[in-house]
């Protein structure tokens, strides 16, 4: 694929002594999935945030890696001797419908990094200019740029896998949404690699089928190395994404997280969370809870999320179709078989991952360590949850003050009448371990009324309530003094929260 004619001016190069190293590896291996583009050069660029802990698992020296240098290969205008910066192909079901060619409209894949622990890296830029899979002007606002790198470092926090964001930078150019004139801003994230369903969506649509044989050989080397010896390493890649997928679900589920635009282009064949657009933390219990101004039909709701992605997954499975058997009724069914055990893997996931936040783990001799006590003890505190519109997070921080014989901040929350409440002795009599779960269940989540404040801010140049809040949120589980108002939900009565999509 090639419109060079279009591309912006050269990329300069780094100098040696700047210790960065960028692959090609993906440019090279599939060349039909990306076009090989630059990212545009904004005239006065300033650096707003910058990760130095995730800098030092890339190996960058931060100390030496300083000033214009930073700021010129976080934009991707200066780079390595031979990179070779590119734009993804993808295709996707948004919102169900198909699309056969998205990718990187206004994103470029700069190259891989080995970090480390020597393994690959992509390092890949948002906002940094029109490509020819541009659908608008190529840029992102700085506002929902600090939203994703905010959002990946509170995900990492919290244990769930994510792609997380190197820098930020404002690129100096306003440009218009929705009537108004924003900041723009460019977003250099790093993820172990931006292969995602729409990617084997695109290569199956390809006239070439070896394209799809080397997309998924190259799944397998990056993300499932041990399954090139299976005896039938496709129908074992499935898995291994399905049941990538039911994990990384589960733990979204379990700690309140809507990601709120799950299109098979955003969903990874890492099991990495990528795409942080209209997500968002529920305060109250509510499986319809939905925070997207484009979700009109509530798609992408919290409690959809598990059966929305068995639906991507089994996209996934189409285009793995001619890979598994080379007859199609055999391929078919043994598709139907992996993602037949979709269920059961989300399911084990949330249990454990609910026995965990509960403080029951370690206790399996119990009347709670049945599995259908269990499932019947967490579907009545569930919907008593609901019932009561309880706070999901500060909930299971107050179980922890109950499993230490304090039931006041649960007696705060949960009335004990009209058979609200049954559940709470049998909880207790399995003997929770308050420590446990102290260690499970978050303080401080990104609220989403303290992100948009932090946005705010940032918007008018003050970008100190985002760093506060982006340090709050790096130790979740962690009781922080004088910051009790990073614990709370936001005030009852105010404004619905939204967010937006594609700005
Ligand atoms: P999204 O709505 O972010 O999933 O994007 C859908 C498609 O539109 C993708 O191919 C994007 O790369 C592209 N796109 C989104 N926003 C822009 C933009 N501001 N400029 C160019 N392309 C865009
Ligand atoms: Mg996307």
């Amino acid at each position: 694929m090639s419109d060079a004619l279009l591309a912006p001016p050269a990329v300069d190069v780094l100098p040696e002594s700047a210790g960065i190293a960028l692959e090609h590896d993906f440019a090279d291996r599939l060349p039909e999935l990306s076009v090989p583009w630059r990212a545009f050069h904004p005239e006065e660029p300033r650096l707003l945030v910058w990760n130095d802990a995730l800098a030092e698992e890339l190996g960058i020296d931060s100390g030496r890696f300083t000033g214009s240098a930073r700021v010129r290969f976080l934009l991707g205008n200066a780079l390595p001797q031979g990179s070779g910066p590119v734009a993804q192909a993808y295709a996707g079901h948004q919102f169900g419908g198909y699309s056969p060619r998205l990718g990187d409209g206004r994103a470029l894949l700069l190259g891989e990094m080995r970090d480390s622990s020597g393994r690959l890296r992509d390092l890949h830029l948002k906002g940094s200019g029109r490509t020819p899979f541009a659908r608008a002007d190529g840029f992102a606002a700085l506002g929902p740029m600090l939203r994703e790198y905010l959002m990946g470092e509170a995900m990492a926090a919290l244990g769930v896998p994510t792609t997380r964001a190197l820098g930020v930078v404002a690129t100096g150019r306003r440009m218009p949404r929705d009537g108004e004139l924003l900041d723009g801003a460019v977003l250099a994230r790093v993820a172990s690699s931006h292969l995602r369903v729409g990617s084997f969506q695109f290569a199956r649509g390809l006239s070439d089928p070896g394209a799809l044989t080397r997309l998924a050989d190259y799944a397998i080397e990056r993300h499932a190395p041990e399954l090139a010896e299976a005896p039938n390493r496709y129908a074992a890649l499935l898995d291994a994404v399905i049941a990538a997928q039911a994990r990384l679900v589960a733990h979204w589920v379990l700690i309140g997280f809507v990601h709120g635009v799950m299109n098979t282009d955003n969903m990874t064949i890492s099991g990495e969370t990528i795409d942080y657009g209209p997500c968002a933390f529920i305060d109250a219990f509510d499986p319809a809870a939905s925070f997207s101004s484009i979700d009109l039909q509530r798609r992408y709701a919290y409690g959809n999320q598990p059966s929305i992605a068995l639906w991507n997954l089994t996209r996934f499975a189409e285009t793995l179709l001619p890979l598994l058997d080379p007859d199609v009724d055999v391929a078919k069914s043994m598709a139907v078989s992996s993602l037949d055990r979709f269920g059961a893997l989300y399911n084990d996931a949330w249990t454990a991952g609910m026995r965990e936040k509960l403080g029951l783990a370690g206790s399996a001799s119990h009347a709670s360590g049945d599995d259908g006590a269990f499932a019947e003890l967490t579907a009545e505190m569930l919907t008593d949850l609901q019932r009561h519109r309880i706070d999901y997070t500060s909930f299971f921080r107050a179980l922890g003050r109950a499993a230490e014989g304090d039931l006041g901040p649960l007696d705060a929350v949960l009335p004990r009448t009209d058979g609200s409440g049954a559940w709470v002795q049998r909880w207790l009599d399995a003997g929770p371990d308050a420590a446990a779960m102290d260690r499970m269940n978050p303080i401080y989540i990104p609220r989403n009324h303290l992100v948009e404040e932090a946005l705010a801010a940032a918007d008018e140049g003050d970008l100190a309530p985002f760093s506060s809040l982006v340090d709050v949120l790096s130790r979740p589980f962690e009781e922080q003094a004088g910051r009790e108002r990073y614990e709370r939900p936001a005030p009852e009565g105010g404004p619905a929260h939204v967010t937006f999509c594609g700005t």
